[in-house]
């Protein structure tokens, strides 16, 4: 495994392809250092004792200990532990811990690779194995590259009247393929070592140019990463939550040229692969949904951990208003959170040995964070008062002059110091009116997919004509109703039914 500082020195050794606005800028520019020392608890977790066995485990392809945020989960234990360590790594940072995206996408690939080589003949898992091991081995950190620029959200990608708004292959050569187009949204990437770009949606045939994934360093040649970074105002104390910060990225792949070693699903090349492409977005989001039921339940509990606190200190906290409005927070905690934990009880394994959370109740968890986020904010603001917006830079709370009578106009309940108060009330203006807190409130609802989103996923796949059972046997309308309980549901099933139709189709 690899400590944060070998991490660094491997990240400023990189090309420099990051834009900050007008600015072309090296790894080591102050305003991606905050992202990184949210990576940082990443590694070091992994080797402190409290932490290690939730933040490491034995690698399934070669039996060494690795990083937890390299692993290709083979339980329903992992999927557990998983969920547990995004919890415990986000409280710490006080937010989105930023590394799980990429192996979310290989989650997703060591499931979809394996079955395309069992229908299709192709050796995409035996290239995706190879790469998990040098991925393993240096400890990557990664981004995940799936939402594209997308265009007219109304048109297919071939019917786009720019064709490069969704990531595509322009050219297939013997020793791989150039690639074009853009990737928005992703988290991350100035400071991840690697990129793993995975289609953003099912394609048809005449979407097989766009149906294509593959990984590659993030300052591969053509790769320019337009970047946004936020950070927290630095503070006199230097609490944890100043040390963090974010970046979000357009990725451009400008005529990119990406080796055969490194790609992981190409339709162009072979028209057959094309539908794969939709299982791939969807089992990315699948395990990203899944990931969110740990990192929500943080979120929230930072939320009602400050919730709480400012309470006391506004000394509001016996109030009956108060209770029930944090319990609120700390009910959809647990209940995404059960949402998670229950997907992993009724997971199942994937033929590559993968396993696959409940679909259902992962989308649940996931929906019900994304709608509850703006609510929960509203809670704190609420409970907090307007001072979390007003306050006074923090300068000036310990100038000579006016220090002293800034500290006094902030003294609410008596039991606490004038200096915790003001700390108490900086924090909450960063957790909820900076704009790393905008971006935090927008993640919760978008990030991993919109509501809506969810809302597809699981009405595609719930057994609604089973449901219907129930009312009909209520109404009359059935004599009998048989014992109903809703069976597992992971796209395993489905994959294995469309994969033997590949095979007899393809007669491979
Ligand atoms: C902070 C943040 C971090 C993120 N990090 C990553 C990342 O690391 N990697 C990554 O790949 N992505 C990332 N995302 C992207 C995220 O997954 C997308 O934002 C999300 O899937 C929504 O896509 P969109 O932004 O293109 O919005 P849109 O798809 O444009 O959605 C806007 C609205 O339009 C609706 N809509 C869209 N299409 C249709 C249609 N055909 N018919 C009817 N209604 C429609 C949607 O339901 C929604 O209400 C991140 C997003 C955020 C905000």
């Amino acid at each position: 495994m690899r400590t944060f500082e070998e991490y660094y020195n491997d990240l400023v050794k990189m090309k420099p392809n990051v834009y900050i606005g007008d600015e072309k800028v090296g790894r080591d520019d102050p305003r991606l250092r905050g992202g990184m020392n949210i990576i940082k608890e990443t590694f070091e977790r992994a080797t402190d004792p409290e932490f290690e066995d939730i933040c490491t485990v034995t690698s399934h392809i070669t039996g060494k200990k690795i990083n937890r945020f390299c692993h290709i989960h083979q339980s329903e234990e992992d999927l557990l532990k998983k969920q547990k360590m995004t919890r415990v790594l986000c409280h710490r940072v006080g937010g989105c811990i930023q590394r799980c995206m990429g192996i979310d996408a290989l989650n997703g690939l060591s499931v979809i690779t394996y079955e395309m080589d069992q229908a299709l003949g192709t050796d995409y898992y035996k290239r995706f194995l190879k790469y998990m091991e040098y991925f393993q081995d240096r400890d990557i950190v990664a981004s995940c590259a799936q939402t594209d620029a997308k265009g007219d959200r109304l048109k297919r990608p071939h019917e786009q009247e720019d064709l490069d708004q969704y990531l595509r292959v322009v050219e297939t050569r013997d020793d791989g393929i150039i690639v074009r187009g853009c990737k928005i949204n992703i988290t991350n990437t100035p400071y991840a070592d690697e990129l793993v770009a995975v289609p953003c949606r099912f394609m048809g045939p005449e979407d097989k140019d766009y149906a294509v994934a593959f990984a590659l360093p993030a300052d591969w040649d053509g790769v320019k990463l337009l970047t946004r970074p936020a950070w927290n105002r630095k503070t006199k104390t230097g609490s944890p939550q100043n040390q963090i910060g974010d970046a979000e990225t357009f990725i451009i792949f400008d005529d990119v040229f990406v080796p055969n070693e490194r790609i992981f699903l190409n339709g162009q090349s072979d028209p057959r692969q094309t539908p794969y492409a939709g299982f791939l977005a969807l089992m990315f989001a699948h395990y990203h949904r899944h990931s969110y039921t740990g990192c929500k339940p943080a979120m929230s509990e930072v939320l009602a951990s400050a919730a709480a606190l400012v309470a006391e200190y506004n000394g509001i906290e016996k109030a009956a208003h108060v209770r029930e409005k944090i319990s609120h927070i700390i009910g959809t905690a647990e209940l995404v959170f059960a949402a998670g934990e229950s997907s992993a009880k009724h997971s199942e394994k994937s033929p590559s040995g993968t396993q696959i959370p409940d679909e259902i109740l992962t989308n649940a968890g996931r929906r019900l964070a994304g709608e509850m986020i703006y609510k929960e904010y509203e809670i704190v603001a609420d409970l907090s008062g307007g001072l979390v917006a007003t306050l006074p830079y923090e300068e000036t709370f310990y100038s000579e002059e006016v220090g002293d009578l800034a500290m006094k106009y902030l003294q609410r309940n008596p039991r606490i110091k004038p200096e915790n108060m003001e700390k108490c009330f900086r924090g909450i203006e960063t957790l909820i009116v900076s704009e790393l807190a905008g971006l935090m409130q927008v993640a919760g609802l978008h990030g991993g997919g919109s509501p809506q989103m969810e809302t597809i996923t699981m009405m595609t796949r719930y057994d609604t004509e089973k449901l219907k059972n129930i009312a009909k046997y209520l109404f009359g309308i059935k004599s009998k109703l048989k014992r109903y309980e809703r069976p597992s549901v992971t796209p395993r099933k489905m994959l294995e039914k469309f994969g033997q139709a590949m095979k007899r189709k393809t007669n491979c």
